[in-house]
C-alpha cells in the first residue's frame, strides 16, 4: 500500500479512485496512516461487541469510537451500525434462537427491534467531537421504510443532543435493495454495496459454508447485473456509491467494478497497491465495450477469462 501513497489514486487516465480501508478494531487503524487510504468505507462496529464478554455501556462505547476517531487522525470514517445476527452471534444478548439466521432479525432488523441498543449506538457515535468527518451507514436494509425509520431515528437523536446529523447511507446487500436502487437512490446520502452478503443471497448459498464455494462467485452474472444497476442508479442520482465487499479487495473482481463505473473502493489495506496497480495500468481502456461484454456473458468463467486476458 506504501507503494501506490503518494499517489493519491489518481490512475494514468487522470481520473480519481478513492481507495478505502475497511476495519473494526483500533490496532487495525494504524494501517491507515501508513497506507495513505482515503478514510475508513467500513468501520464495523460489532466487532466491540463480538468480543466482549459482556454489553459494551454507553461510556465504553463512546471512549471506543472516539479512540477510532483520534487513531484515524483526521481522515473520515463511515461507521457501520450494529451487523449482528446471522453469522454474528453475541450470546448475552440472548436473542430468540432462529431457524434461518441468515433470514432473519439481523443487521438493521435487530436494531429497529431492540431500539434501546440502537440508542445507545447512535447516542456513542453522535456525542463524539469529529462530527464532520463521521458518516453512519445501516447493514441490511431491503425496504425503503428500513431506511426511513432509521434516519428519522438517528435523526431524533442528533436533535435531541443539539448537533447536526451525519450523512446517512445504507448497505446493499439484499437483492431487494438492488433492484430498487433507483428509489433508494432518491433519498439515501450514500451507498456501499455489501458483495459478500449481496452474493450469498443472490446465488442462495450460505456465505460460510465452504462446500458451496463455486457458488459464492461474485462474478457472477446475476450478482454483476445488480451491482451494474445499483451503480447507474447511484450516478445518475449523484451520490457516492462504493463496494466494501471482499470483492474490492480482489484485483481481477475489482476490475470488473471499474469497468462497470465503480470509483470508489473500500477493502483490506494490503489488498490496495495490487488492486490500484491493476486499475492504473489499464485505466485507459475502453470501459463502456468491456461492460456491455462482461455483463452478456453466461457464467463466472467467462467473466473472469474475459478480464484476465484485459489485465494479463
Ligand atoms: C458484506 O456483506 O459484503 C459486508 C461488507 O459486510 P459483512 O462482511 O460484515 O457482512
Ligand atoms: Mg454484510
Amino acid at each position: 500500500y506504501k507503494s501506490i501513497k503518494d499517489k493519491k489514486g489518481i490512475t494514468l487516465d487522470g481520473k480519481r479512485i478513492e481507495l478505502n480501508m475497511n476495519a473494526g478494531l483500533v490496532m487495525e487503524l494504524n494501517q491507515l496512516e501508513e497506507s495513505g487510504a482515503d478514510g475508513i468505507g467500513l468501520f464495523r462496529t460489532e466487532l466491540q461487541f463480538l468480543i466482549s464478554e459482556t454489553l459494551p455501556r454507553m461510556e465504553e462505547q463512546k471512549n471506543f469510537y472516539r479512540s477510532v476517531l483520534d487513531a484515524a487522525k483526521g481522515k473520515k470514517v463511515i461507521f457501520r451500525t450494529l451487523d449482528i445476527g446471522g453469522d454474528k452471534q453475541v450470546d448475552y444478548l440472548n436473542l430468540p434462537i432462529e431457524e434461518n439466521p441468515f433470514l432473519g432479525v439481523r443487521g438493521i432488523r435487530l436494531s429497529l427491534e431492540n431500539l434501546d441498543l440502537f440508542d445507545s449506538q447512535v447516542k456513542s457515535i453522535l456525542t463524539s467531537e469529529s462530527l464532520e468527518r463521521i458518516k453512519i451507514m445501516f447493514p441490511m436494509i431491503s425496504t425503503i421504510e428500513d431506511f426511513i425509520e432509521s434516519k428519522a431515528f438517528v435523526t431524533k437523536i442528533a436533535k435531541e443532543l443539539n448537533v447536526e446529523a451525519p450523512p446517512m447511507g445504507i448497505m446493499v446487500e439484499t437483492p431487494a435493495s438492488a433492484f430498487i436502487a433507483d428509489k433508494f437512490s432518491e433519498i439515501v446520502d450514500f451507498i456501499s454495496i455489501g458483495t459478500n452478503d449481496l452474493t450469498q443471497y443472490i446465488m442462495a448459498a450460505d456465505r460460510g459454508n465452504s462446500d458451496l464455494g463455486h457458488y459464492q462467485d461474485p462474478l457472477h452474472p446475476a450478482v454483476l447485473r445488480a451491482i451494474s444497476n445499483v451503480i447507474d442508479c447511484s450516478d445518475k442520482n449523484n451520490i457516492e456509491v462504493s463496494v466494501c465487499g471482499e470483492m474490492s479487495s480482489d484485483p481481477v473482481a475489482a476490475f470488473a467494478l471499474y469497468v462497470l463505473g465503480l470509483k470508489t473502493f473500500s477493502m483490506a489495506p494490503s489488498a490496495a497497491p495490487f488492486v490500484f496497480e491493476i486499475l492504473n495500468t489499464h485505466s485507459k481502456i475502453n470501459k463502456a465495450t468491456v461492460k456491455e461484454t462482461i455483463l452478456s456473458q453466461k457464467n463466472a468463467d467467462e467473466i473472469r477469462t474475459t478480464i484476465k486476458d484485459i489485465i494479463s
